[in-house]
């Protein structure tokens, strides 16, 4: 195990913000695992797990506790009558175990190409894009419960998956260490109907193969013209969650010219079409930028304060409300 003391989680985090975290502890096996919680217990210190930090935001205070990093690397597959199992360790670059996927012609995650950050985080907010999402391939994963000081296995059924939710960022926040994650993929290709900018996409570039390879092409060409590389421009993604809203209000919302997703899981209202007919995209708030190609997106332009993220957070949505009447809900997680 490593013991990094005091480094700034501005610089573990794309969103680069926040002051120095006490201790980073990146750990390279399972039992590391068990020995990082107990360095925390025996200080006395809070913890928190993280990955590559895409989806997590630092306090310009810091954090006066042990941030745990998963380091484990290694994916390992098994042939079942069912598809193939692909098992990887939480510390494997997510979008290396898509391009794995993808080069064995296996199907089920090729649409999240490119997102940015770990396996072992994965599960965690349900990770989806362009019509697919973690849970639909998922089958278990391997965790350190650090309430009973165990290692143990978590099926899919328990992680109560839903959109960008799952109990480890919810019900069970901070209490499972993901250690590994198994997917069931099946070789084949994606089945139509696709997520509408893929199909456009498709169609505009005249492809009819859907392989996996083509599709994973396809998502990371659309990616790249749309949403910050963030080893180049600071952000977290998408910033804000989507708004779901129940059929009797889908029905309402439509008949008033709002765009509704009615997809698997539930009527959706695109948040980054509110903000856009807000006004807002586009437009600077003490740093951040709502970002012109995905309204989405805030980016970190100039700002150094979580004290300006919290600004310009309260302006959008209050502007979305003042609209709208929807308050937008940040999706990025805080280290506190
Ligand atoms: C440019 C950009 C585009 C993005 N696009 C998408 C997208 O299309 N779809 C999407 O769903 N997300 C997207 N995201 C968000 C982000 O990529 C995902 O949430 C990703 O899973 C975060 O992985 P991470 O390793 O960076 O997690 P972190 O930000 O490090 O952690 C996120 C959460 O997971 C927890 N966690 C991390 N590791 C572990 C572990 N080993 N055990 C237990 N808990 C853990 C943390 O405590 C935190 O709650 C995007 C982000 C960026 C910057």
């Amino acid at each position: 195990m490593r013991v990094n003391e005091n480094i700034l989680i501005s610089s573990l985090t794309t969103m680069r913000l926040g002051g120095p975290a006490r201790y980073v502890l990146e750990v390279e096996k399972p039992e590391e695992v068990a020995d990082a919680y107990g360095f925390a217990e025996q200080y006395n210190l809070p913890t928190f797990a993280l990955g590559y930090g895409a989806n997590t935001i630092g306090h310009d205070e810091g954090f006066n506790g042990v941030i745990i990093i998963n380091r484990m690397q290694g994916i390992s597959e098994s042939i079942t009558e069912d598809g193939v199992l692909l098992k990887e360790m939480g510390g494997e670059y997510w979008d290396n175990v898509v391009e794995y996927a993808c080069n064995k012609g296996l199907t089920g995650i090729e649409a999240l190409s490119k997102i940015p950050g770990l396996a072992g985080a994965a599960p965690v907010q349900n990770i989806g894009a362009y019509g697919q999402e973690i849970a639909d391939t998922l089958v278990e994963i391997d965790v350190y419960d650090t309430t009973e000081k165990s290692f143990k296995t978590l099926k899919k059924a328990e992680l109560e998956f839903s959109y960008r939710k799952s109990i480890l960022n919810s019900t069970a926040k901070g209490r499972y260490f993901v250690i590994s994650i198994t997917l069931l993929l099946k070789s084949g290709e994606m089945q139509q109907p696709f997520y509408k900018s893929l199909e456009k996409f498709l169609d505009d570039n005249g492809i009819t193969d859907f392989s996996p390879k083509n599709i994973r092409t396809a998502v990371s060409a659309i990616r790249a013209d749309k949403l910050p590389d963030p080893m180049e421009i600071a952000s977290a993604g998408s910033f804000f969650k989507n708004v779901y809203v129940s059929d009797e209000d889908a029905d309402k919302y439509e008949s008033k010219g709002y765009p509704v997703y009615r997809g698997k899981d539930g009527n959706k209202i695109n948040s980054g079409w509110l903000i856009e007919q807000a006004g807002l995209k586009g437009q600077i708030f003490h740093g951040f930028k709502v970002s012109e190609k995905a309204a989405l997106v805030l980016i970190n332009e100039s700002a150094t304060s979580y004290e300006d993220l919290v600004k310009a957070r309260s302006e959008i949505t209050g502007k979305v409300y003042d609209k709208f009447g929807f308050w937008l809900e940040q999706e990025p997680v805080e280290i506190q």
